[in-house]
C-alpha cells in the first residue's frame, strides 16, 4: 500500500494512494526501547518480544540494585529470548553504538513527575531533553528508519472538551513544555536534509494498568481503599479525563512502529482509552471493586494540574486504525487483580 502526504500544523496526514512512495521500516529485526524498566516501556518490550523473530534492546538508567520493582521487571525481561539491555542514559555513546541494526527506536525514557518539573526536577527535565537530542542525532547517523516518541496530553494545556491534534499546543507545566519540545525535536531530526528517518509522536493520555507507578493516582486510590489511608484530592476532582489502559497504549505503539511513512515525515497522534471519567467517578469505581471507600483529603489544585483531558481519537483511528478496546471498568478490575497478587506475595509492601 502506498501513501500521499499533506502537511498540517501539528502533523502529517496520510491518505491511501498508489504512487509507490511509502516506506515501511527496513527488515532489520531489532527494536530499541528506551525507558524499558518503566511502566510503559516494560509492557512495550514484552509485547515486541512476543512477535516472531523480534529482538529488543532495552535502555534504561535504572539498575536492578535501585529497587525491587526494577529488579523484577528486568528479571522477567532477561528471561525472554531476544532481549538485551544497556544500562545507561539514553544520550550515552554506549546507546549510540547499538543503533545500526535497529529498525525502530521507541523513545519512552523521561522524568515523569509534573509536580517536580516546577522545582528541582526541572534540571532532570532539561537534561532529559539534551539526552533525547543526543539519541536522535545518533539515530540519524545510524539511519534508523523509524522513531516513535512518547509525548503527552499535557502538551495541550487547559482545553475544554475533546482535544484533537489540530488544537494548538499550549502546555501549562514545564513537564508539558519538555514533552512538546521532545516531539518537535524528533520531527526536526526527521526533516533534516538527508535524513532517512520518520517519526511518530504519540500523545498518551493518563495511563494505568499492571506495574503502574505506585505514585500514580489510580494506584493510590486502590491503596487508599485497601488501607483506609487518606489521599489528597487536588481541586474538586470533577474534571473529565480519558483513562488509557496500558494494553491499548502498547497496541498503539506497535501500530506506530509499523506505520508506512516516507523518510522525513513526522506524525502526531493522540493515544487514549475510550472512556472518560472524573477522578471522583474513578474513585467510585475503585470503591465498588474493592468494597471499601477511597478516603479523600481535600487539597488545593497544584500548578500544572490539568482541568480535564479528554481525547479526540478520530485521527488515531484514521492514521493508525487504532480503536481502544479495554473499558475503564475492565482495566480497573484487572489492575486490582494485579495489585492483590502483589499484596499477597509481599504483604508488607506499602502499595
Ligand atoms: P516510568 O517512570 O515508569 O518510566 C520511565 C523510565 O525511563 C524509567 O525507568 C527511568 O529510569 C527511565 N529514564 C528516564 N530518563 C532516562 C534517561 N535519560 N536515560 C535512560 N533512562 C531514563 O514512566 P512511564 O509511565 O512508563 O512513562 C513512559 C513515557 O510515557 C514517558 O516519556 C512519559 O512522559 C510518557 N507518558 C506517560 C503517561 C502515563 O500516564 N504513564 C502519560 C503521558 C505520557
Amino acid at each position: 500500500m502506498c501513501y500521499a502526504i499533506t502537511e498540517s500544523e501539528a502533523s502529517v496526514t496520510i491518505e491511501n494512494m498508489t504512487d509507490g512512495s511509502s516506506h515501511r521500516p527496513t527488515p532489520r529485526n531489532l527494536i530499541v526501547v528506551t525507558g524499558v524498566c518503566g511502566f510503559i516501556g516494560s509492557h512495550v518490550a514484552e509485547a515486541l518480544l512476543g512477535r516472531d523473530g523480534m529482538a529488543v534492546l532495552g535502555v534504561d538508567r535504572r539498575t536492578p540494585g535501585d529497587d525491587s520493582r526494577t529488579a523484577a521487571i528486568l528479571a522477567e525481561l532477561q528471561s525472554r529470548p531476544g532481549f538485551d539491555l544497556v544500562l545507561a542514559d539514553v544520550g550515552d555513546a554506549a546507546v549510540a553504538a547499538e543503533l545500526r541494526k535497529a529498525s525502530a527506536v521507541v523513545h519512552l525514557a523521561a522524568p515523569t513527575s509534573i509536580a517536580e518539573s516546577w522545582g528541582s526536577g526541572f534540571a532532570d527535565q532539561a537534561a532529559s531533553l539534551l539526552s533525547s537530542h543526543r539519541l536522535l542525532s545518533a539515530c540519524g547517523e545510524a539511519q534508523v528508519p523509524r522513531l516513535v516518541v512518547a509525548s503527552s496530553a499535557h502538551v495541550y494545556g487547559p482545553v475544554d472538551g475533546a482535544v484533537g491534534e489540530d488544537v494548538p499546543p499550549s502546555p501549562s507545566s514545564p513537564y508539558g513544555v519538555v514533552k512538546l519540545a521532545t516531539e518537535r525535536l524528533a520531527a526536526a531530526h526527521a526533516q533534516r536534509p538527508g535524513s532517512t528517518m520518520s517519526t511518530v509522536a504519540l500523545r498518551f493520555f493518563t495511563a494505568f494498568g499492571p506495574r503502574v507507578n505506585p505514585d500514580m493516582v489510580v494506584a493510590r486510590m486502590f491503596h487508599s481503599a485497601r488501607t483506609g489511608e487518606r489521599m489528597p484530592l487536588y481541586g474538586d476532582g470533577t474534571a473529565p479525563h480519558t483513562w488509557t489502559h496500558v494494553d491499548d497504549l502498547v497496541e498503539a505503539v506497535l501500530r506506530a512502529i509499523d506505520l508506512p511513512l516516507a523518510p522525513g515525515q513526522a506524525e502526531v497522534v493522540n493515544v487514549a482509552g475510550g472512556d472518560e471519567a472524573s477522578l471522583v467517578q474513578v474513585g467510585e469505581l475503585v470503591e465498588r471493586i474493592v468494597g471499601t471507600p477511597v478516603v479523600w483529603e481535600p487539597a488545593d489544585q497544584r500548578p500544572g494540574d490539568s482541568n480535564g483531558t479528554v481525547a479526540d481519537l478520530a485521527h488515531a483511528e484514521r492514521v493508525l486504525n487504532y480503536v481502544p478496546k479495554v473499558t475503564l471498568l475492565q482495566g480497573l478490575e484487572s489492575l486490582w487483580q494485579d495489585l492483590r497478587h502483589q499484596y499477597e506475595e509481599s504483604p508488607s509492601a506499602p502499595r
